[in-house]
Formats: structure tokens, C-alpha cells, sequence
């Protein structure tokens, strides 16, 4: 049997490579030369960066993407961010910037700093989600919890956190999507780096992907999904049709759709029609006009002195104008920079409608780079802005509608089909596997 599979990031390739596994032809056709999507490292001057990822694996070496790498036989190394992540307060209680010094405190110290009413409260809060007697609401997660605690501290911390994992506000995701990763996170464990970047594990994917007769066609774009009675009977490439049983969009959901020719009607006035005759594809329609993309801002520079402590690679910084929080991805692995270098990536959260004001939004994450780090002999590597095509998600965390379409054989997975609880590559392993459950049935 073949599978096509359209794009060769993460999501694609997990699921060529599986399916490969399990027997299938599988081809996989990537717009451009460059394979992996939005995590493979791009070289600058001796520095690993990338193209999205900060090299991170959210839950880290006995995560959902390690564990499912380790049974594709993948050859890989993620070092364990311990403690977790550091968060830089600022020295004194009641200023709301680092103007007059910070302190850098384990996360696990934060409870230190509340009143012992926010204390308590967080302990009960904690206590009634463990036991489930809290039941997680599609309510905003900061709109909820300020019915139990109001504390500046914790709203700035919320925000971080969501805007460092999720390129969200604390009040964007639901309180349903945070307990469910929290949950995760006591499932599985904290964040870690990947040796070598991201790259080795797309690296290690193609060379599984080919050890089992699959093939990746780069500068490949794929400009129709052809759809024949109701089917995907395959796609077209370069002007030729090329048939396939089972088509994989590792694009999204929104761009497979744009780009389906059902019944020899292309694009918009395809759906249109499909829309109109069935409420199937009217209510997949309506689903995707309210899926809207997180957007977000890289600040890659490079400092000659190590910033955060040995072991903990991520930190959370709460009081910046913009920057949510950053890894100095050299603590797990110095060959990401030149010797005697350290490289550290940044991440903003960006409101869509800042995106006007592109510039304005850089300087001011320049601007927390410099209050962060003013002693430090900091050189700015590059500044990445992620949004549409190439955004932060390609939905909201947790608001996708996962991996089927309303086309039996054309499959999506990627960040736009999820699932829930799943930080970035962690969820878009839990949507692989879905997808592959579907395809199995
Ligand atoms: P993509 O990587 O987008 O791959 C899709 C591929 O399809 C692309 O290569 C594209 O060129 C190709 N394509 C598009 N259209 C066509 C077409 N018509 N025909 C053929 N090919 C096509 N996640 C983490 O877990 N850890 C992190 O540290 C992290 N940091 C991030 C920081 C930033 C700034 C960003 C932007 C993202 C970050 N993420 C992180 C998220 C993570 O990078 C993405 O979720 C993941 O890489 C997306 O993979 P994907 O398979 O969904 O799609």
C-alpha cells in the first residue's frame, strides 16, 4: 500500500517513518530543499540555531517523542533541564522590573515568595487537581484561578510559563488544556535539550525513514490533493498526478483543505460545494475558520560567560517587557556554539495583532535582552518572527480538532492536530499517534 505525505517536519516524518515500518510505500514531498520543517538547526558562525524549535523536548528523556523515537530504533541524547527552570525575580518584592537587580530562584522556590493565605491556597488548589475534585473548565486558565488567588507574582509567573511553552497569554489557553499538562509534566517529567540540536532527530528520522525504502523529494510542493468520490486518490507535483492510498498532511489542516480538487473542482469553490451538500463538511469548514495561529519572536544571541546555573538549562523571566523566557541550549550541549562561547534563545509570545508593529515588538524584546544580561558582553545572533505559514502553533494549544478530515483516507497530523495537553512536539507525538491508530482501524 502507499502513503504520500505532505511536508517533512516533525510530524510528517514521525509518522513516514512509522508507517514505513509497518510496510507501507511511503513518499514524502517537502516544498523546500531544506527537510524538517520548523526544527532543524540552521549553521550561523559556528552556532547550531534553528528554524523554529529551541532545541527543546518538552518533557524530556522519558517523554512521549523519546519514548516513540526509542522504539523507531532512533540514536538520540536529551539532557535533563534540572531543576526544571529558573525564574528571575527581581530583588525587591514590590518592583515590577530588574532595573535594581533580580534574584534567580529555583521554580521550586517560587512558593517562598507568596503570602501564606496565596500558599495555602495554591496547596489546596494543587491537592483538589491531584485528587480530582477540581474539574478543569473550558474557562480561561488565569480568569479561573483568580477567583481563588489574586497576586501580581502569580499572574506574571502564568503568563511566562504560557507564553515561554505555549506562545499564549495565561488567559488564551483553558484551564482544561493547563491541568492536562501539568498532569503530563507529573506524568512524564520536565524539559531537556537535545544534543546536536534539533537536527539529529530529523537526521535520525530520514535515516530510519530510508532503512525501511522510504523516500523524501525536496523542492517537491505538492499543489493539489486530488479527491475522487469522495476519497484522496493522491496529489499532484509538479503539474503530474501521482496516485497513493492514504494521504498524510503534515501542513495543517487549513492548507490541505485550501489546496484539495474534489471531483475536479479546486480550491475555495470545491469546499464551497462540499460545504453546501453536506453538513459533514460545513462543520469541518466552521471549525476552521475559528482556528487561530499562536505567532512568536526568537532572539538568538551569544554571551561569553555561561548565564544560568550548572544543569538548568531554561529560565522564566516574569518581569521583561516582552522575552517570556529562554534556554541557554550550551549548558546541555557546548558544541551548539563555538568553544568558549554560550548560545542562548529566546522566546516572545506575540499578539496577532502586534504583527503590524513587527518592529516596535523586536525592540522592546532588544530592549529586555539588554535589562536582563547589563553586565554581560552579549552579541545578537539573529532575530526570528514565526507567524503565518510559519508560526509558533498552527492552532491554539488545545483547541485543534485532531487528525481526521472529513475525507476518510486524508490524514493531518503536525502542530495542527494535536490533541490535547501536548506541549509542542510532545503534542504533536500524542496527534502521530492517534493518526496511526486511525490508519491501523
Ligand atoms: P512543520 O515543521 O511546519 O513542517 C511542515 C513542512 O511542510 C515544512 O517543511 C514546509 O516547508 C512543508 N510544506 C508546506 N507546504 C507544503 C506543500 N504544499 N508541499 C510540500 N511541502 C510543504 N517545540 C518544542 O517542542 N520545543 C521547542 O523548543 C520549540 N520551540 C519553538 C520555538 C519557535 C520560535 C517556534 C516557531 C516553534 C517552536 N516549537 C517548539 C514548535 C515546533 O517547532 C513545531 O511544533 C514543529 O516543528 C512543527 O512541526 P510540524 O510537523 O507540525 O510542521
Amino acid at each position: 500500500k502507499k502513503a504520500i505525505v505532505i511536508g517533512s517536519g516533525l510530524g510528517g516524518l514521525l509518522t513516514a517513518a512509522q508507517l514505513a515500518k509497518d510496510g507501507w510505500n511511503v513518499d514524502v514531498y517537502e516544498r523546500l530543499a531544506l527537510i524538517g520543517g520548523r526544527f532543524a538547526n540552521i549553521e550561523y558562525n559556528g552556532y547550531q540555531l534553528s528554524t523554529g524549535a529551541l532545541h527543546m523536548v518538552p518533557h524530556g528523556t522519558d517523554g512521549p517523542l523519546a519514548r516513540m523515537l526509542r522504539a523507531l530504533g532512533a540514536d538520540f541524547e536529551i539532557v535533563q533541564s534540572t531543576p526544571m527552570a529558573t525564574v528571575r525575580m527581581p530583588k525587591n518584592a514590590e518592583e515590577t522590573d530588574y532595573k535594581n537587580g533580580y534574584e534567580d530562584i529555583s521554580y521550586l522556590d517560587f512558593k517562598k515568595h507568596l503570602t501564606s493565605k496565596n500558599k495555602l491556597m495554591m496547596v489546596l488548589l494543587t491537592l483538589g487537581f491531584k485528587a480530582g475534585i477540581i474539574r478543569p473548565t473550558k474557562v480561561g486558565f488565569k480568569t479561573w484561578y483568580s477567583k481563588y488567588i489574586h497576586d501580581d507574582r502569580i499572574d506574571r509567573c502564568a503568563d511566562s510559563f504560557t507564553g515561554w511553552a505555549l506562545s499564549t497569554t495565561a488567559d488564551e489557553v483553558t484551564t482544561r488544556e493547563v491541568f492536562k499538562i501539568f498532569n503530563n509534566v507529573y506524568t512524564y517529567g520536565g524539559p531537556g535539550i537535545l544534543k546536536g540540536g534539533c537536527q539529529t532527530v530529523i537526521d535520525e528520522l530520514v535515516r530510519i525513514l530510508s532503512s525501511y525504502g522510504g523516500t523524501i523529494h525536496t523542492k517537491s510542493e505538492v499543489t493539489k490533493i486530488v479527491v475522487k468520490d469522495g476519497k484522496a486518490t493522491g496529489v499532484v507535483v509538479g503539474g503530474k498526478e501521482i496516485s497513493a492510498d492514504l494521504v498524510i498532511s503534515d501542513i495543517g489542516h487549513k492548507e490541505a483543505w485550501e489546496i484539495c480538487e474534489i471531483d475536479g473542482v479546486e480550491g475555495e469553490s470545491a469546499s464551497h460545494v462540499l460545504a453546501l451538500s453536506s453538513p459533514v463538511f460545513k462543520e469541518y469548514e466552521d471549525k476552521l475558520a475559528e482556528m487561530k495561529p499562536s505567532a512568536g519572536l526568537k532572539i538568538c544571541f551569544a554571551s561569553d560567560e555561561q548565564i544560568l546555573p550548572d544543569g538548568c538549562s531554561l529560565m522564566l523571566t516574569p518581569y521583561t517587557r516582552r522575552i517570556n523566557g529562554l534556554n541557554e541550549v550550551t549548558i546541555a550541549d557546548p558544541n551548539l556554539a563555538p568553544p568558549g562561547k554560550h548560545l542562548i534563545m529566546c522566546h516572545q509570545r506575540t499578539a496577532l495583532d502586534k504583527l503590524d508593529e513587527i518592529d516596535e515588538e523586536i525592540e522592546l524584546g532588544l530592549e529586555d535582552v539588554k535589562d536582563l544580561f547589563p553586565d554581560k558582553n552579549v552579541e545578537i545572533l539573529m532575530v526570528q518572527v514565526h507567524h503565518g505559514r510559519w508560526p509558533v502553533n498552527r492552532a491554539f494549544s488545545g483547541t485543534d480538532f485532531g487528525n481526521k478530515t472529513p475525507i476518510p483516507n486524508l490524514i493531518v497530523v503536525g502542530d495542527g492536530a494535536k490533541g490535547e495537553g501536548g506541549i509542542e512536539i510532545e503534542g504533536i507525538t500524542f496527534g502521530v499517534r492517534d493518526a496511526l491508530k486511525i490508519i491501523k482501524n
